[in-house]
């Protein structure tokens, strides 16, 4: 059993309810058993600025899933959501994308799957909602903390808290 830390986004309406139909298909898989889930947070778009806003959320889970496997697992939920990627442009409008962040302690650079996630450092979007759940765990290739690497962010777009936990 592997501990993996998923971010989910997502700046189509429903927000809301793409992530809560994300989450619950993640935690109605086979091999997937969500641990924790951070707040919601509404981010300012990262990269791409002139779109919607963003829900974001960090979720914990523990799998027996391999990370090609999982990453599998989470684009076929990001489908049967609806995101057809050639309906869309790089870091623009989904309604709902799911990288993976962390796998255990894994470092993994496939054609198909960098891990840790490759931007995940530069990104407010990512680490804040993971500061709640793991601020102590340590990047395995940056070998700062989620916390250092949050201290560290020189651009920090816009976040706020949004409601209450799922
Ligand atoms: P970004 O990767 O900058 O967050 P994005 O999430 O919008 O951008 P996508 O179109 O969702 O990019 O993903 C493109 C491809 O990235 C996926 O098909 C997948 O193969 C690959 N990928 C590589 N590493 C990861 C990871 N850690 N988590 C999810 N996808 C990944
Ligand atoms: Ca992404
Ligand atoms: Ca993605």
């Amino acid at each position: 059993m592997a501990i993996a830390y998923l971010c989910l986004g997502t700046n189509i309406e429903d927000r809301k309810k793409f992530i809560e139909q994300a989450v619950s298909f993640l935690d109605m898989s086979e091999n997937i058993k969500i641990i924790r889930t951070s707040a919601l947070y509404e981010t300012e778009p990262w990269g791409v600025k002139n779109q919607n806003w963003f829900l974001n959320l960090a979720v914990e889970i523990k799998t027996s899933l391999s990370p090609q496997d999982l990453l599998i697992k989470c684009l076929n939920i990001e489908k049967t959501l609806g995101r057809d990627r050639n309906q869309e442009s790089r870091w623009g409008e989904r309604p709902i994308d799911i990288d993976i962040i962390f796998y255990d302690n894994a470092i993994i650079q496939s054609e198909i799957l960098t891990v840790p996630h490759e931007r995940m450092h530069l990104r407010a979007f990512v680490l804040v909602p993971l500061l709640e759940l793991i601020p102590d765990f340590r990047h395995p290739v940056l070998k700062k903390t989620v916390s250092e690497l949050y201290d560290s962010l020189e651009d920090v777009e816009d976040i706020f808290l949004y409601g209450t936990k799922l």
